[in-house]
């Protein structure tokens, strides 16, 4: 089956050829050349962050993380059950329990009146997913992480951009991951980066990077020699990735803009649909400024949403459905997951529909969606 409104779409600001070719005929295409440092001081400078490392994804920032904090078997990070894979995985692989936290019913973020209530004795890290680039009730977590001690990680792959507050998400923990998979708003195919936001981890960020050696040093001329110093793997992405990454970065303006009509215009034409048959559209709190990564549907019931994704498949658009809360999955049951222990996640994703989203989708698409979703009867 071929969709003609495909869910997602990659989309080009007409500039990425241009430096990739640039980075190919320069000889340097290893990491950390010209293009790598752009992005990063980009990134830096848009998020106000001490040091922002690009990595080949978000899950290895994810994995960075868990390095940094040198998380040991036994140890316990907090993690929502409704999110991807990646935010638990990459604790997990290092031998730490992900605990899971259920979400709340209208964001969708993790539940900020459960979290205190999951910390123990070996808790090192609370990871905060802001969902659709929603800000998490992060004032309330902070405030908990610090009361315990403990580490607040933000998995910031949908929300770079959008702010809680009138601060910038991902420099609301002391570290924080970005995505630049295709399905993100800004991609290079397969990428992410790190925001270092407590300055005493930049050094060994960097480490770890690069294979556990002290060649950053040595490229400032502080050491003669590079060496193994501490645990790291390799974690760099190529120039030629971080060519097309700025192309992305630069056109983020014109990429958000067309994100955010898209959504509002989604919100605005649904929204009498949606309130004459029960469904619920994202919901937005007002102290948030979101980053218009996705658009959902909340439906009465899991029957309802078979049909609805039914219907628009009928009329070749294409809606998908989004996680499958962790506690359930295969590795969630192993870890000790059960049904009922985060009634929000397991209710929300049997009812939830996405909606095609993307930088490129035209006004006509738009009208189509639209169209065919206000002829769906409940
Ligand atoms: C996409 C995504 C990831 C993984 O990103 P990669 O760059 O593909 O590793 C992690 N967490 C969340 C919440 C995501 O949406």
């Amino acid at each position: 089956m071929s969709y003609e409104i495909p869910f997602n779409r990659p989309w080009s600001s007409g500039r990425e050829v241009e430096y990739v070719q640039a980075c190919a005929t320069s000889w340097h295409t290893s990491g950390n050349g010209p293009f790598t440092k752009r992005c990063e001081a980009i990134l830096e400078d848009v998020l106000g962050a001490p040091r922002v490392l690009l990595t080949t994804s978000c899950t290895d920032a994810l994995e960075m993380c868990a390095l940094l904090l040198r998380l040991q078997p036994g140890d316990e990070v907090i993690v929502p059950s409704f999110t991807f894979v990646s935010t638990a995985n990459a604790f997990a692989i290092f031998g730490a329990r992900p605990v899971f936290a259920d979400v709340r019913p209208d964001t969708l973020n993790i539940d900020e009146t459960r979290v205190e209530s999951l910390i123990t004795q070996r808790t090192r890290a609370i990871v905060v997913v802001h969902y659709g680039g929603v800000a998490c009730e992060m004032d309330t977590i902070s405030a908990i992480a610090e009361h315990h001690g403990v580490t607040v990680i933000e998995d910031n792959a949908h929300g770079l951009l959008a702010t809680y507050k009138g601060r910038q998400l991902g420099t609301l923990g002391a570290l924080a991951t970005q995505s630049f998979h295709e399905t993100k708003n800004i991609t290079c195919g397969e990428g992410g980066a790190l925001v270092v936001n407590n300055p005493e981890l930049v050094e060994r960020a960097e480490i770890i990077r690069d294979k556990g050696t002290d060649r950053a040093r040595f490229l400032r001329g502080q050491v003669d020699k590079y060496s193994w110093v501490d645990l790291g793997s390799s974690y760099l992405p190529s120039d030629l990735t971080a060519a097309f990454l700025q192309a992305q970065l630069e056109a983020r303006e014109d990429i958000q803009q067309r994100r955010a009509e898209i959504w509002q215009r989604y919100e605005s034409e649904l929204r009498a649909w949606a309130e004459s048959c029960g469904v619920a559209l994202p919901h937005v709190p007002t102290d948030c400024e979101q980053a218009f990564h996705l658009f959902y549907v909340l439906l009465p019931d899991v029957e309802t949403r078979t049909r609805f994704i039914q219907h628009l498949k009928a009329r070749r658009i294409q809606s998908v459905f989004h996680y499958v809360p962790l506690h359930l999955s295969d590795m969630g049951r192993q870890l000790g997951g059960h049904d009922g222990q985060c009634q929000v996640s397991e209710d929300v994703a049997i009812r939830l529909a996405r909606l095609p989203f993307h930088t490129g989708l035209t006004q006509d698409e738009q009208t189509r969606v639209i169209d065919a979703i206000c002829e769906f009867e409940i």
